[in-house]
């Protein structure tokens, strides 16, 4: 089956009870026993659901994976992979990290004992450095928040299997649409479903997907008696979400490149990242690894004032001023002052989060009421 027959039927068989072609939302907690154990495969809504079951199938499908976990968000669905890890353990992650990661990794990880590298990894080789015998696993997203720096899968996973450690992509911004890190040598996929998968803005949610049996059921077990899952009534928005996923991302790779190139243009503008732009560091290796080049855009005005990039962000009438991303709807961010504010300013600057920098995540309105809108805002 191909993609976008995937994300319409991968997975998915009519319900059993009067074949309704979309899976009912299962709204309840327990399942009615005949005897003791006598059950119909599903016992209680934190452990099974058949609702978020059709969503976890779908979620597998889409990924070229054998197994899907869906979680209450991105966030908990991370916490679920390190969970994995014990005390002692170490972690070489991305050094431009989502700052909800980082916290998490820094604030809550760290006090148990697993200790994380921040590395810069636009050369795979880096990791090595940081490879000792207590290395677990690597963690990575690609491309990154907000700096759209891409770091090549298929050699990070090279490494990955020459020390026998765990490799994890965050395919937030790229989505499944875009690339497939499990084809590319990867052991555990995330999703934040709250972004492009879900993508209406309606729903916070995470998901896990891996090909290996033994590690599918570590993490159903840690799924479970950690508890952090996603109810029926938001499974069933993820899923209705993800059948349209291959169109919504057509559009926003489209109108994502109409902005990265109007912008690029702009007298005002200092700098664009956007991976599909030919003089983007890592252009070569996200052509290689991605479809196309997604909806995220972010960019620099002449001078870096903060005070600019607040004018510019407040000015904006068809973007919302918003964090999130992924929505049908364009949204515009101030990273330092927002979905970044939880990183120490000279850790963020290190890594490009200037005080000017706005990240958009390009919508599928018509671009040419965005580019307008950008005009107007940035003057
Ligand atoms: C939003 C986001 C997360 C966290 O997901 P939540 O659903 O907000 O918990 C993780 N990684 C990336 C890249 C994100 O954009």
């Amino acid at each position: 089956m191909k993609f976008n027959t995937k994300t319409i039927h991968g997975g998915q068989e009519h319900d059993p009870a009067y074949a309704s072609v979309m899976p009912p939302i299962y709204q309840t907690s327990t399942y009615a026993q005949s005897t003791p154990g006598g059950h119909k495969g599903y016992e209680y809504s934190r452990t099974h659901n058949p609702t978020r079951h059709a969503l976890e199938r779908a979620l597998a499908s889409i990924e070229n994976g054998n197994y899907g976990l869906a979680f209450g968000s991105g966030l908990a669905a991370i916490d679920a992979v390190i969970k994995l890890l014990s005390s002692g353990d170490e972690v070489i992650s991305t050094n431009d990290l989502y700052g909800g990661t980082y916290r998490l990794f820094t604030t809550i990880f760290e006090k148990f004992g697993i200790k994380f590298h921040f590395v810069g990894m636009e050369s795979a080789d880096n990791m090595e450095t940081y490879i000792n015998e207590n290395t677990k696993l690597i963690w990575i997203e690609t491309p990154t928040n907000p700096m759209m720096n891409v770091i090549d899968i298929k050699a990070a996973a090279k490494i990955a299997k020459a020390h026998n450690l765990m490799l994890a992509v965050d395919n937030t911004f790229a989505t499944s649409y875009l690339q497939q890190p499990l084809d590319l040598g990867a052991d555990i996929v995330m999703h934040s479903v709250t972004k492009y998968l879900g993508g209406h803005s309606d729903l916070v949610m995470g998901a896990l997907v891996v090909n290996d049996k033994a590690l599918a059921e570590k993490l159903y077990f840690i799924q479970n008696a950690s508890g952090a899952v996603c109810g029926p009534q938001d499974s069933f928005l993820a899923l209705r979400g993800i059948k349209t996923l291959h169109v919504r991302m057509q559009r926003h790779c489209e109108n994502g490149r109409a902005v990265a190139e109007y912008l690029v243009k702009h007298p005002k503008i200092e700098k664009v990242y956007w991976p599909g732009l030919e003089d983007h560091p890592n252009h070569d290796i996200a052509k290689s690894q991605m479809k196309d080049f997604g909806g995220m855009v972010s960019f620099v005005t002449k001078g870096n004032s903060y005070e600019d990039a607040i004018r510019i962000v407040e000015k904006l009438k068809v973007f919302t001023l918003a964090e999130s991303l992924g929505g049908v709807e364009s949204l515009a961010g101030h990273p330092a002052s927002m979905t970044h504010a939880s990183i120490p300013k000279e850790e963020r600057e290190k890594t490009g989060v200037v005080d000017s920098l706005i990240r958009l995540s390009v919508g599928i309105e018509d671009v040419e009421d965005l580019i307008a809108d950008l005009k107007q805002a940035i003057g």
